[in-house]
């Protein structure tokens, strides 16, 4: 699997692409405002077909180029059901550009599978920073795209619309499970090991909740 990013738009976000090279197929993940250009030059680069855009849950920096690049490509769509309206009717709070409108074909929902190729993907719904967050786990690589719900140093902000403080300790705790090498790409920041967050997601575990 090959796994590309990039980082786009105002708060910084981790547009990602993963790849099979042999097979070609490629899913893209957060196509933020900007992220058609550099996604559609890579897939032409490298001769790839786009077969999926994932957005790891609804807000607007991580879904405005959606409608874009399905456009574009052809490839459907996919979202938790629960963040799908987002997708629909953004709610572009602070976002200094539109926000276009997006509509999902694909419900991701826990246990499910992504598969083209090579490329394996486990749908882990994680809700918390929203109703609908999910991080995609690809076992086979040791690689979890975590969204905004695990950070290099903390989780994401339970504050913003569909925020839930207790649902986010119970996403964290889930998280803090898997293999301690796994390597984690964050929707923001750097990327970090689940081993390397355990002390605080330790910490979260033993009080049952989220501290400040
Ligand atoms: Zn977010
Ligand atoms: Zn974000």
């Amino acid at each position: 699997m090959l796994h590309l990013g990039r980082v786009v738009g105002p708060i910084a976000t981790n547009v990602q692409i993963l790849a099979d090279e042999r097979t070609r197929e490629a899913i893209a993940i957060d196509a933020a405002i900007p992220s058609l250009a550099w996604i559609g030059a890579e897939l032409a680069e490298r001769g790839w077909t786009l077969k999926l855009i994932v957005s790891t849950h609804g807000h607007w920096d991580h879904i405005g180029d959606n409608a874009a690049l399905s456009r574009e490509t052809g490839a459907p769509i996919a979202v938790h059901p629960l963040d799908r309206d987002r997708l629909i009717n953004p709610a572009p709070v602070m976002a200094p550009f539109e926000i276009p409108p997006s509509v999902p074909a694909v419900e991701l929902a826990e246990g499910g599978q992504i598969r083209f190729g090579s490329l394996r993907l486990e749908v882990l719904h994680t809700p918390g920073h929203t109703e609908g967050s999910v991080c995609l786990l690809a076992a086979d690589d040791g690689l979890l795209l975590s969204g905004d719900t695990l950070f290099a140093g903390g989780w994401g902000r339970v504050d913003l619309p569909g925020g839930s403080a207790e649902q986010m300790a119970a996403s964290i705790i889930r998280l803090g499970g898997l293999d301690p090498a796994t390597r984690v790409q964050p929707g923001h920041g750097p990327a970090t090991t689940i081993g390397r967050e355990a002390p605080w997601i330790e910490l979260v575990r033993a009080n049952g909740r989220l501290f400040a």
